[in-house]
């Protein structure tokens, strides 16, 4: 579980199945055989080239069992609960999520990318079905429901500076 996936060799099993809420709770967290194949493609598609760009990435939330998602997220048919969806945070000095996500809408398979809380909160991305290069792309704040976004105005956004201080965590 703690060894590299096939393709992702800076990610293990472990980072992207590991919960604190499941943990706490006592939850189940293990994926089925179908979550696990979608979510060492996730590593390899998304994941993986998100390292290579911007160095150590921390994954917040990845796979979740749906008891777990029930615990932690208002959708009951989350990409995370397929073993299709993360949650990120760029560990380097100078990355902020804003630039990872505007990276992210031009470079990877994704199908949503949701920006949460911009400067202090974390990237959510989950993989396109079936694989494109056009992701959507959203940004949202505090309790909002997450709002599109073009490429162009994130740009602007990101030149304006930062507009949040919320904490990561497990909620999108
Ligand atoms: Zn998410």
């Amino acid at each position: 579980m703690n060894q590299p996936l096939p393709g992702a060799p800076h990610f293990t099993l472990d980072e992207l199945i590991r919960s604190d809420i499941a943990q706490t709770y006592g939850l189940d967290n293990t994926p089925s055989p179908t979550a696990l194949e979608r979510l060492g493609e996730l590593a390899r598609m998304v994941l993986e080239p998100l390292r290579g760009r911007f160095g150590p990435i921390q994954v917040t939330s990845g796979f979740r069992s749906p008891e777990l998602n029930w615990y932690v997220s208002l959708d009951r048919t989350s990409r995370h609960c397929r073993g299709e969806a993360a949650d990120v945070l760029p560990l380097a000095v100078g990355v902020g999520c804003p630039r990872l996500a505007l990276w992210a809408a031009s470079h990877l398979p994704c199908g949503q990318i949701i920006l949460y809380n911009y400067e202090r909160g974390w990237v959510h991305l989950d993989l396109a079905q079936p694989v494109t290069l056009s992701p959507r792309l959203y940004v949202s704040q505090g309790l909002r429901s997450p709002v599109r976004i073009s490429a162009e105005d994130l740009t602007r956004l990101i030149a304006d500076g930062p507009l949040a201080r919320n904490q990561p965590n497990e909620t999108c």
